[in-house]
């Protein structure tokens, strides 16, 4: 039994909440005030909104009047597809489920075995006879890290089909890379608190002016009508702070990546069988994709877990159940390879001695499954 701190590495799936967050969150969970009253505690609560709307309007690189906060990024998805319901749209084969199973008959661009979108692949879908309303691209892939040349795509596809709206799901790009809205030439981005030291159940949609409103919850006129029901101020608020964290700390992101590359520069040496997903493409700083081939990913999880190390297996979302990943057979894995990878992701609370003891775990799990990586490598 081990019985040092168990090391966390699976920041994709959620964060920890910062500390100078919660500092924000706890009072004001205690404080009185719908944001809608118009005495002075409502007006509070509305002042902790909006300064959080500048917040995430800063981190997002665009201006406080096109933010929307929602329950999180999954609302925020579903908002913008469903606005698109019963038109052709066109999502990445690598998308979350929030998108793929709102858009069940979307058709899917395929990906590279790098996961990055074919360019060639957008075209010919742009060029037929149906021509789509909505083209939805994730900027950063939750599996494996990857980054989408959105900009690059979004810019081609309205040279070829001017009237397309374009959404991206920049979830795990918020704070590990900049984002600047103009820039991707989007219409709408979704965001999640609790993917940058946030809390979990706030996001928030940004929608560019003239895009078709994406409006899923109908009732009271909060947030200018664009979502309707009492906002969650303390989250929203914790978000703010997260997003304001995440932006003064960008630069210093990047220091995740000389671990990352060391997990991945020994785990190749102890084992030159293992496939690392997505490491040919530009990645955020902070995540490898390990494929161990012949061991089950449930297995992997469960041997590590007992030695004290959280990673995850594909998409912590549909986590519980592990399932063979969608993304890395869309890469090309076949299903057997793609139920045998683990996502480690690192993050702000990271230590060295985290990857550390994550390395010395699956090295010692390696060593006990040798044989069988052995025999099924050469049965392939
Ligand atoms: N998109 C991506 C890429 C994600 O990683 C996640 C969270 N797993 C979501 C959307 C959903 O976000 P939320 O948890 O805020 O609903």
């Amino acid at each position: 039994m081990n019985h040092r701190t168990p090391a966390y590495l699976d920041y994709n799936a959620t964060t920890p909440v910062k500390p100078a967050v919660l500092d924000v969150m706890v009072p004001l969970l205690g404080t009185v005030g719908n944001a809608s009253s118009v005495h002075g505690f409502g007006r509070q609560a509305r002042q902790a909104i909006e300064t959080a709307r500048e917040h995430i309007a800063r981190l997002a690189g665009t201006v406080p009047s096109q933010v929307t906060f929602t329950s999180g990024a999954t609302e925020a998805n579903n908002a913008v597809l469903q606005a698109f319901a019963g038109q052709p749209v066109l999502v990445g084969a690598t998308e979350h489920p929030s998108v793929l199973e709102t858009a069940p008959h979307a058709q899917r661009l395929p990906v590279d075995e790098n996961g990055l979108i074919e360019m060639t692949a957008l075209e010919a879908a742009l060029q037929g006879d149906v021509k789509p309303a909505l083209l939805s691209i994730m900027l950063v892939n939750n599996e494996t890290g990857v980054i989408q040349n959105v900009a690059a795509l979004a810019r081609r596809a309205r040279a070829l089909h001017p009237g397309i709206y374009i959404h991206t799901d920049a979830v795990q790009a918020a704070g590990r890379i900049p984002l600047d809205f103009p820039a991707l030439q989007v219409d709408y981005m979704s965001l999640s608190a609790h993917k940058c030291g946030g809390p979990q159940g706030a996001g928030a949609l940004i929608v560019a002016p003239g895009a078709k409103p994406a409006i899923l919850l109908h009732g009271g006129g909060q947030e200018k009508r664009q979502r309707a029901g009492t906002e969650n101020v303390a989250a929203i608020a914790g978000f703010g702070k997260a997003a304001e964290l995440a932006l003064a700390e960008i630069a210093a992101y990047g220091r995740l990546e000389q671990w990352r590359d060391e997990i991945e520069r020994t785990i190749q040496a102890i084992e030159p069988r293992v496939r690392l997903y997505g490491s040919g493409a530009p990645r955020v700083a902070n995540t490898t994709n390990i494929a161990l081939p012949g061991i089950a990913a449930e297995t992997q999880l469960m041997t590590l877990d007992l030695a004290g190390i959280a990673v995850s297996s594909g998409s912590a979302c549909s986590s519980g159940t592990v399932k063979a990943s969608h993304v890395l057979q869309a890469m090309g894995a076949d299903a057997q390879t793609a139920g045998a990878c683990l996502r480690v992701s690192l993050g702000w609370g990271t230590k060295w001695e985290d990857c550390a003891a994550f390395i010395d775990a699956w090295r010692a799990m390696h060593d006990r499954v040798r044989e069988r990586v052995v025999a099924s490598a050469d049965r392939d």
